[in-house]
């Protein structure tokens, strides 16, 4: 079963998500749980998690959801202070997931501000995940791949393999797939030939068993630009085969596949465009 869905507004708190996915025909959403550029945010409550629970009943479950942390977040952060808050932060991002019931966060794996070299930053960065893993249960961190904007980490399959092989708990540890930062980042995602290449690297490097989410995004930029805009789909670079692929692909189901793409009012026409490409 193909889930698809966007990253709908939760404004006016987060019970609105889910109602939001489905004015749109969605049958999958992703969330932030609190406001994303901001540090803090007040603890929710259990009006908050009952009507959450109550407005996601009979039509999402928790593989259905995939909820976003907060872009201030820098788990390779180089410096101690900074790298505490961010920690942090996680820490609560992930506890809230759990209140809500939520299986999975995805977040992206942090940058080195050209203060550290890669490497060190990927070991920083899986030391977070192991102190979070730690402090917490029954929800998975799931490593968003990124285009390799400025310093971003986790822009190549090796390095999300890298992370993952310093994970403690490889139970509770995950991967969401970005299509738009996949294209950016190097990996050809133009014709069916091109994904099945580029999709056979990330099994060989990774592992579909890991996989649980994907970002199903359209780019403004050329292939290996490694700069982070999304389009909508088909109006970008990769094109329309893409998201062909993943529809009829099989590897893909069972897990919420996410719209972030640039204009919401087409969020609807998307989801169905998306469901005349299922084969199942
Ligand atoms: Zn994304
Ligand atoms: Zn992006």
């Amino acid at each position: 079963m193909k889930y698809i869905g966007a990253h709908v507004s939760a404004s006016g708190g987060v019970k609105n998500a889910p109602k939001n996915a489905k004015a749109i025909g969605a049958n999958a959403f992703a969330l932030f749980t609190k406001n994303q550029r901001q540090w803090k945010a007040a603890p929710l409550t259990s009006e908050n998690i009952a009507a959450f629970q109550s407005n996601c009943a009979e039509t999402f479950s928790p593989n259905q959801i995939l909820a976003h942390d907060s872009y201030l977040i820098n788990l390779g952060h180089p410096e101690t202070d900074s790298l505490e808050k961010s920690r942090t932060a996680f820490l609560d991002e992930m506890q809230r997931c759990k209140q809500l019931g939520l299986d999975r966060l995805n977040f992206h794996p942090g940058s080195h501000l050209k203060k550290r070299t890669e490497t060190n930053c990927l070991s920083t960065i899986a030391e977070s995940i192991n102190i979070t893993l730690e402090k917490t249960s029954g929800v998975t961190a799931v490593i968003e791949n990124t285009a390799g904007q400025g310093t971003n980490m986790g822009y190549t399959f090796e390095q999300l393999a890298e992370i993952i092989e310093q994970i403690d708990d490889k139970t509770r540890i995950g991967i969401c797939i970005d299509t738009c930062h996949t294209f950016t980042s190097g990996y050809d995602l133009r014709t069916e030939a091109a994904c099945k290449n580029t999709f056979d690297q990330f099994e060989q490097i990774v592992g579909f068993n890991y996989l649980m989410g994907m970002h199903l995004n359209d780019s403004k930029k050329e292939l290996a630009t490694r700069v982070d805009r999304h389009h909508s789909l088909g109006k970008g670079f990769i094109g329309l085969d893409c998201f062909r692929y993943i529809m009829a692909d099989p590897r893909f189901n069972d897990m919420p596949l996410i719209l972030e793409t640039t204009d919401p009012t087409l969020w609807s026409d998307e989801i169905k465009l998306l469901r005349t490409f299922e084969t199942d």
